[in-house]
């Protein structure tokens, strides 16, 4: 087993797809050290600039001192601390959705919610750039698993036209990670009430940045209903780790008995909890945030004017350049990083073959200044690569 592992890290090599990480000395922000060099960064999923904020790190040291560092036991068990309690309160009224449960991270909440409420008989219905762990979530849950074209309404009307399942679930990205975009989630909510179907929407992108006072994407569509299930995550614009599941109660009353991956696992320490409650409270005064961040999103759409490489249309933080060819994308990355510049290179699988993408991802942290030296820079590769 041993040689073969070792032959497909070697093709992935020649073939220009061998991921490697880089060391972070520094916190996580626009201006960080990786492997011992300072560099402006456009990498993170830290939209707000939260993830080294003073207020949220002395939130945490606090909260370290009253309720010690690790939960102890499942949520089930004693595990579950007026902390955790707290703010799932808070984000069930910040999100004017009836009740939400906290899982550990976004990845155990998309396994757990499909594998709760899919099973044999049922369908899922996925949009085919979907993240990846909404994908192992409808594996797991054992349902009949039915992708269709990207934001294609009416190959979802068609698929949920012919289907026969029992409970019918579409799961989608509200904003989707790779690409910026946004589906269009008020279409899919028609067709859930036309053919009797949920939908599942992760929002991991959105919350905090769409909608009013960053409430996600439902506020963005200004949508209610008791067919949604929406997911977020709490790593991105949150900036701390974590993710929740909101919707009607008894959806999560239920998820609380049979999703997996809550009632087998050890929930994140009630410190970040506490943390997370101050970043929610930052991020409904954000306003001042989302603005320069808009003003940067728009900035680096005029000004970038290529020939051989163009911008996804997004109007999100994540700003998709697509370059085509695997090592053509590495290159620009590569020449990127001699300006002293991160952006991150995003290849197969990840996302569709010929479209490698260098994925910049804009923070209401970074500067105006940031943003044109990254459009000076991307200008002058082009010239020379
Ligand atoms: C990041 C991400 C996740 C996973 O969340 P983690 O908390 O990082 O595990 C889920 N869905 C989408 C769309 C994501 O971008």
């Amino acid at each position: 087993m041993l040689a073969s592992l070792q032959k497909e890290l070697e093709q992935r090599k020649v073939d220009g797809l061998l991921r490697q990480r880089r060391l972070l000395d520094s916190p996580q922000a626009e201006h960080i050290v990786a492997n011992n060099k300072p560099y402006l960064s456009f990498c993170s999923n830290d939209y707000l600039g939260l993830a080294n904020h003073p207020t949220l790190i002395a939130a945490m040291q606090q909260a370290a001192g009253d309720a010690g560092v690790g939960s102890g036991a499942s949520g089930l068990v004693t595990g579950h601390h007026r902390y955790h309690d707290d703010l799932e309160k808070q984000l069930a009224k910040f999100v004017n959705l009836p009740a939400t449960l906290l899982f550990s991270t976004g990845y155990m909440a998309n396994i757990g919610v499909l594998g709760a409420l899919a099973g044999r008989g049922d369908a899922i219905f996925a949009d085919k750039l979907n993240h990846a762990c909404l994908n192992d979530g409808s594996y797991y849950s054992l349902a009949e698993f039915n992708r269709f074209a990207h934001n294609d309404v009416i190959a979802l009307e068609n698929l949920l036209k012919a289907s026969t399942a029992k409970h019918k679930l579409i799961a989608v990205d509200a904003v989707f990670s790779m690409d910026g975009d946004i589906a269009p989630i008020p279409e899919y909510l028609a067709l859930c009430e036309k053919y009797d179907a949920y939908l599942y929407m992760d929002d991991a992108h959105g919350f905090g940045v769409l909608g009013e006072h960053g409430k996600g994407s439902l506020s963005h569509f200004n949508l209610k209903s008791p067919r949604i299930i929406m997911m977020a995550t709490l790593g991105k614009a949150a900036g701390v780790a974590g993710a929740f599941v909101a919707g009607e109660q008894v959806v999560i009353d239920y998820l609380i008995q049979k999703a997996k991956s809550y009632v087998y696992s050890t929930p994140a320490p009630p410190a970040l909890s506490a943390t997370l409650a101050a970043s929610v409270k930052l991020i409904e005064q954000g306003d001042d945030l989302r603005a320069n961040l808009n003003s940067l999103i728009a900035y680096l759409k005029d000004n970038l004017k290529l020939k051989l490489w163009h911008l996804l249309p997004s109007d999100t933080p994540i700003q998709p350049l697509i370059v085509g060819g695997n090592k053509e994308a590495l290159a620009l990355s590569e020449y990127l990083q001699t300006c002293g510049i991160l952006v991150p290179v995003i290849r197969p699988p990840t996302v569709p073959v010929g479209t490698a993408r260098l994925r910049i991802s804009l923070s209401a942290a970074h500067t105006l200044e940031d943003v044109k030296k990254l459009v000076v820079a991307i200008h002058q590769a082009e010239s020379v690569l």
